[in-house]
C-alpha cells in the first residue's frame, strides 16, 4: 500500500448514497435480488461511466446517476446494508473519521423518520466491527425538494441530535444547484442553526455570485466545493473560519472544472484559505479518498508537511468534541512522525 493508503485518514464531504463502491453495489445487488439480479448487475456499467466531451448539462447529468442507487436504498434492508458497506468501504482505505452526509427519504416502505432511524443504527453497529472508526451523520436538504420537505427533516434533524448527540452533528444543503434558491431555504437553516447543529452547505459549486454572497453572509462552518468563489469570497471564508471542502474528481467528471490543474483547490491553498480534500461520491466517480490525496499531492506539488497540513485543517473542521479531536490528531501526527 501507498503512504496515502496507509496514511489515517479523515472524510468530511461524503454523501450516502454516492459513495458505495462498484463492488459493494455488485454485492448488494446480489444480496437484495439474490437469483434475479443479473438484470440489475447489467445496468451497473451505466452507473460509473461519464461522456469523454465537457457539456453544458453534464452536472445535471450527474445528478440522475443516483437514481441507481436510490432504488437500491429504497428498502430498510438494502439502506442498511448500503450504511455498513460505505462505512466498511472507507475504513478499508484508512478512513478513521467519517462525516456521512444523507436526505431522508420517504416511499412506500418507509418514513423519513424511519430512513433516519435504519442509517443511525446501522452506523451504532459500525464502530466495532470497522476497527473504531467514527463516524457522524449530517443530515441533507435537497435544494430541489420543496420547502415542507425542508422543515420537515430540519425539525428531525433536531430531534435525532438529541437522540443521537454524539452521531447527528450537522446539516448540509445539497441537490442539483441550478435547481431552488438558497434564500428560500434561511428559515429552515436559521432554525439549525439556533438547534446548535453545524453547517456543512454546498455553496458556489456553480456561477451564482449573489448566491454565494447570501450565503457567506448568513454564515455557516463549511463549504461545499466553492468553485466559482470570487477571491473576495474566498477570503471572506478566511475571515469567518469556513473551511473549503474540495472534492478534485467530483469537480472534474460533472464538468464544473475543467482539470485537475485548473482546480480551485490551488487558489485556496496559495491564499491560505483553509481547505481539505474530500471525496463527495467516490462511488460514482470510482475514487477513494487515498487517491483524492495522491492525485492533489502529484498536481499540485504538495509535500509530507503540506498533507499533514491538509490532515490539520480537517480536524479543525470537524464536527465532534474536543477529545475525539485530540486522538486523532495524535494518531495522525504519530503516522507523519514515523513516515518522514
Ligand atoms: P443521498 O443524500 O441520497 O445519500 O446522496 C446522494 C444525493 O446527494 C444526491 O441525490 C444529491 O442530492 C446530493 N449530492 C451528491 N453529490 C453532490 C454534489 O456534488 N453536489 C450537490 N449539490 N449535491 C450532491
Amino acid at each position: 500500500p501507498s503512504f496515502f493508503e496507509n496514511m489515517p485518514k479523515i472524510e468530511l464531504h461524503a454523501h450516502l448514497n454516492g459513495s458505495l463502491k462498484m463492488d459493494s453495489i455488485r454485492e448488494l445487488g446480489l444480496q437484495l435480488y439474490g437469483e434475479n439480479s443479473s438484470d440489475f448487475l447489467k445496468r451497473i456499467q451505466e452507473f460509473t461511466t461519464f461522456p469523454e466531451e465537457m457539456d453544458a448539462d453534464k452536472l445535471s447529468k450527474c445528478f440522475q446517476k443516483f437514481a441507481f442507487m436510490h432504488e437500491l436504498t429504497s428498502s430498510r434492508k438494502g439502506l442498511q446494508l448500503a450504511t455498513q458497506m460505505v462505512i466498511r468501504d472507507f475504513a478499508r482505505d484508512n478512513v478513521i473519521y467519517l462525516e456521512l452526509r444523507t436526505t431522508p427519504k420517504n416511499n412506500e416502505h418507509m418514513t423519513r423518520r424511519e430512513y433516519l432511524e435504519t442509517i443511525l443504527k446501522a452506523i451504532q453497529a459500525s464502530r466495532e466491527a470497522y476497527d473504531g472508526i467514527i463516524v457522524k451523520l449530517l443530515i441533507s436538504i435537497d435544494r430541489s425538494q420543496g420547502l415542507d420537505a425542508a422543515e420537515e427533516i430540519v425539525n428531525l434533524a433536531i430531534e435525532m441530535k438529541s437522540q443521537y448527540p454524539t452521531i447527528v452533528r450537522g446539516m448540509d444543503l445539497s441537490g442539483n444547484p441550478a435547481k431552488g434558491h438558497f434564500k428560500d431555504f434561511l428559515p429552515s437553516l436559521e432554525k439549525a442553526k439556533k438547534a446548535d447543529l453545524h453547517l456543512a452547505l454546498h455553496c458556489a459549486e456553480i456561477d451564482n455570485e449573489d448566491e454565494a454572497q447570501e450565503m457567506l453572509d448568513f454564515q455557516f462552518d463549511r463549504c461545499g466545493h466553492g468553485t466559482f468563489l470570487t477571491l473576495k469570497q474566498m477570503q471572506q471564508c478566511k475571515e469567518q473560519n469556513i473551511t473549503i471542502e474540495c472534492c478534485l474528481t467530483s469537480n472534474v467528471k460533472c464538468g464544473t472544472v475543467k482539470d485537475y490543474d485548473m482546480h480551485h483547490f490551488k487558489r485556496l491553498h496559495d491564499n491560505g484559505i483553509r481547505s481539505v480534500i474530500c471525496t463527495d461520491d467516490c462511488g460514482v466517480f470510482d475514487s477513494t479518498l487515498s487517491q483524492e490525496l495522491a492525485i492533489a499531492s502529484k498536481v499540485f506539488s504538495l509535500n509530507r508537511n503540506n498533507i499533514h497540513g491538509l490532515c490539520i485543517n480537517a480536524i479543525a473542521a470537524e464536527f465532534c468534541d474536543d477529545n475525539e479531536k485530540t486522538d486523532l490528531r495524535q494518531r495522525i501526527d504519530k503516522y507523519f512522525a514515523d513516515n518522514t
